[in-house]
This record gives C-alpha cells, structure tokens and sequence, in this order.
C-alpha cells in the first residue's frame, strides 16, 4: 500500500481549454492497467477544445454546473451526480456553464486524445 500525498495542481494548457482549467491526479496509468483519473476543475465559461478520446471517457460531476457537446448534438446541462459516458473516438467537449463553476472527474481508460478546434461562442451556449 502507498498512500500518495498531495501533489501540486497542474493548470490546463492553452491550447486545449478556453481559459483557466486545473487538473488533480487520482490515479496515473499504472502498467497493465491504462486508466487515468483526474479532479478537474474548470472556472466559468471556461470548455475544453473539441476533442475525442481513443479509448473512450466517463466524467462524473461532483461540483457546480456544467455544458457538455457531441459533434452533431445538443448542449446539454451536467449537473453534481451525472456520469456522462463517450465512447471511442467520439468528439465532443465539456466545461463550465457561464456562470458557475465546474468540478468533474475524469476518467480516461488510456492517454490517447485527440484534439480539434477551440469552441466558439456560437458552438458554446447555455440551452434554454
Ligand atoms: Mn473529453
């Protein structure tokens, strides 16, 4: 048994999130296994790129409000309790309502993302 202590917080790159993102590590990738968990919390307004995952990726909300996309669907509204699964190679993206924070973790079953154009602010918008 190890118990891990707290390791610094590492902020989201630019190029993958509109703003200010910052990840905690649960659990890295440890040989044979693959997964890799992250608390990620995002400020307000602030959404990733569009992006898929090779291997797929559950986001479970535990804090604030969120948004989150496919490719070809509609914002849809994340809340604390929703699991919000994406299979393999499905682009999508999440981040925080506009006015309220967002804390999810993220669980990825491999490192393989794939990332695309930020989000514009016509793509990204709070559903009526
Ligand atoms: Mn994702």
């Amino acid at each position: 048994m190890t118990i891990l202590s707290t390791q610094p917080t590492t902020k989201g790159p630019a190029e993958w999130f509109a703003g200010d993102v910052w990840f905690d590590v649960v659990a890295r990738a440890e040989e044979p296994g693959r997964a890799r968990v992250n608390t990620v919390r995002f400020a307000p307004w602030v959404r990733t790129a569009w992006h898929s995952h090779a291997l797929g990726q559950t986001l479970h909300v535990t804090d604030g409000l969120g948004l989150v996309q496919s490719r070809g669907g509609e914002v849809v509204v994340i809340r604390p309790g929703d699991v919000i699964w994406t299979p393999r190679g499905e682009e999508h993206w999440h981040g925080a309502a506009p006015d309220n924070f967002l804390v999810h973790t993220a669980i990825r079953k491999g490192d393989e993302t794939s990332w695309g154009n930020p989000v514009t602010d016509e793509e990204y918008g709070y559903p009526d």
